[in-house]
C-alpha cells in the first residue's frame, strides 16, 4: 500500500482511495495528487507486477482501433462457432459474463469507434510530443 499526501493539499478535499497500482492506477493516483487530494493506492498484491510489468512499452497509432469495433460483427458468429483461431472461449463462462459481453458489443458502431480511435490517437500524439520535446 502506497499513502501520500500532496504538499499543498488542502482540508477542503477529499481522501481518495484508488484500487489497483498498475499505470493506470499510479496515473490516476498522481494526477489526484497533484490536484490536491489525499491520496490511497491500494493493490491486492505487490505494487505494477500484473499486466504493466509485461508491458513492451511500444507507442503505436496502430493500436488505436478497439478490438469491439464495428467489424467485430461480421466476424463474430464464425468465432463464436469455434471456426476461428482469434477466440477461445468456455460458454459457462461467457453465459456468467453475458451482461459484460452485451456492452462490450454495444460499443462495436462507427460512432463509437470514431470516438474512441480520436481520444486514443490524441492521447498517443501527445506521449510522441512529449518525448518529441524531452
Ligand atoms: C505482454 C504484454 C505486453 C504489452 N505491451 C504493451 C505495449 O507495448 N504498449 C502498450 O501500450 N500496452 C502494452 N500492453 C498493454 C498494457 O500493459 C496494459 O493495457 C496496461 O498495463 C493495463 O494497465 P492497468 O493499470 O489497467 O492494469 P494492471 O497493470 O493489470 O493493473 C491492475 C492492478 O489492479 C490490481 N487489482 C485487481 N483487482 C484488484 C482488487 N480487487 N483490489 C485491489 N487491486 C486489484 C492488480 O493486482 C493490478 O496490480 C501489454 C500487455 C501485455 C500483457
Amino acid at each position: 500500500m502506497l499513502q501520500d499526501q500532496a504538499p499543498n493539499s488542502t482540508d477542503h478535499k477529499p481522501s481518495v482511495c484508488v484500487l489497483g497500482a498498475g499505470i493506470v492506477g499510479v496515473s490516476c493516483a498522481l494526477e489526484l495528487l497533484r490536484q490536491g487530494y489525499r491520496v490511497t493506492l491500494l493493490d491486492r498484491s505487490e505494487e505494477v507486477i500484473e499486466t504493466s510489468y509485461g508491458n513492451a512499452g511500444v507507442l503505436a497509432t496502430s493500436s488505436v482501433l478497439p478490438m469491439n469495433n464495428a467489424r467485430l460483427w461480421k466476424t463474430l458468429l464464425p468465432m463464436l462457432a469455434g471456426k476461428s483461431p482469434s477466440l477461445h472461449y468456455q460458454t459457462g463462462y461467457l453465459l456468467r459474463n453475458c451482461s459484460w459481453m452485451i456492452r462490450f458489443m454495444t460499443h462495436a458502431n462507427e460512432a463509437s469507434d470514431s470516438y474512441r480511435i480520436t481520444a486514443l490517437n490524441a492521447l498517443v500524439r501527445k506521449v510522441f510530443n512529449c518525448i518529441s520535446s524531452g
